[in-house]
């Protein structure tokens, strides 16, 4: 039977131009050049529950700070019942200095439904996976690569980024990304296979990538083009933007916020006092918001965690 595009089955699937053969040579590349870099303490286990809230944790904060929060939030919720007994408010004071409080929530929420419909076990299937509060399609793929060692694609920022330079030489879609990213995984090597995909896109990779020296340079196809312009990664779904600054953000207010409600005194003093720093519009917009993200009530003493 033929195919359209290269008579190749593999090829029209995304639309980029990679034939099979291709495919298979950048799977072994990488399987040969590219190794795991970074001793996390997350990689030195397999147990669900744990590899669950590091990939909460690392969607949105950065891997020093989790490599210290990490352990910290296991020794006060070390399963998923033990989270679901503590209470929300419990997770929310742990989750102290992690920013983008609404994973605290979800991450309870989560060890709730795995309490009352899994049996206290996270589950071990991608639809179960991502019928939990706060597990999207990337984090239900970690799951299932780092802790059940399943030989699926982890296709983050960092990953996307190789993929639209090295091996495709153009811009991504999230879909054209996954299904190259899925072809690249061997048999029985996805939990070191991603990991390595993962250092590589950190360390040399990078959005101000490391060429010099970069043990794929001969193959890529970025830097087979002498680096044209654009960079295929700065048009790749999911590659990172530079992130508003904090100082003065909305963030920081809600952070504040946070903290007021978390301390557990009264504090409608220091809220009147935030309201002449910010703007008292501003301040009770961010009080909303945080109430709609069931994160803090109002109270007469002012706020309280939920
Ligand atoms: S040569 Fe540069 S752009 Fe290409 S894979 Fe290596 S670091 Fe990335």
């Amino acid at each position: 039977m033929r195919f359209p595009n290269d008579c190749d089955p593999m090829a029209s699937k995304t639309g980029i131009d990679l034939t099979a053969r291709q495919r298979s040579r950048w799977a072994t590349l990488i399987d040969e050049r590219i190794s795991v870099q970074r001793d996390l303490p997350w990689r030195r286990t397999r147990d669900p529950w744990g590899i669950l809230v590091s990939e909460v944790m690392l969607q949105q904060t950065q891997v020093d700070r989790v490599r210290h929060a990490w352990p910290l939030f296991l020794a006060s919720f070390p399963t998923p019942s033990a989270c679901a007994e503590k209470g929300q408010a419990a997770v929310v004071r742990q989750w102290e200095g992690m920013g983008y409080h609404r994973r605290a929530v979800a991450l309870y929420r989560c060890a709730v439904k795995i309490v009352e419909e899994f049996e206290g076990i996270v589950p071990e299937s991608e639809a179960a996976l991502r019928s939990l509060p706060g597990i999207g399609p990337y984090t239900a793929n970690a799951i299932l690569a780092f802790a059940f060692e399943r030989d699926v694609a982890v296709v983050d920022t960092n990953v996307a980024r190789i993929l639209s330079r090295a091996v495709a030489g153009t811009p991504l879609t999230q879909r054209q990304s996954q299904e190259i990213a899925d072809d690249l995984v061997k048999a029985n090597k996805g939990w070191a296979h991603n990991q390595a995909m993962l250092d590589f896109g950190a360390m040399v990779c990078r959005s101000s990538p490391l060429c010099d020296g970069c043990p794929l340079k001969k193959s890529c196809r970025w830097a087979r083009s002498g680096f044209a312009d654009p960079d295929p990664a700065s048009k790749t779904a999911g590659t990172a933007r530079p992130q508003a600054a904090f100082a003065g953000s909305d963030r920081q207010i809600r952070g504040k916020l946070l903290s007021l409600a978390r301390a557990g005194r009264q504090n409608l003093e220091d809220i009147s006092e935030l309201e002449k720093e910010v703007g008292e519009l501003r301040v009770q917009r961010l009080i909303s918001s945080l109430v709609d993200d069931a994160l803090v009530k109002v109270t007469a003493r002012g706020l309280v965690l939920r």
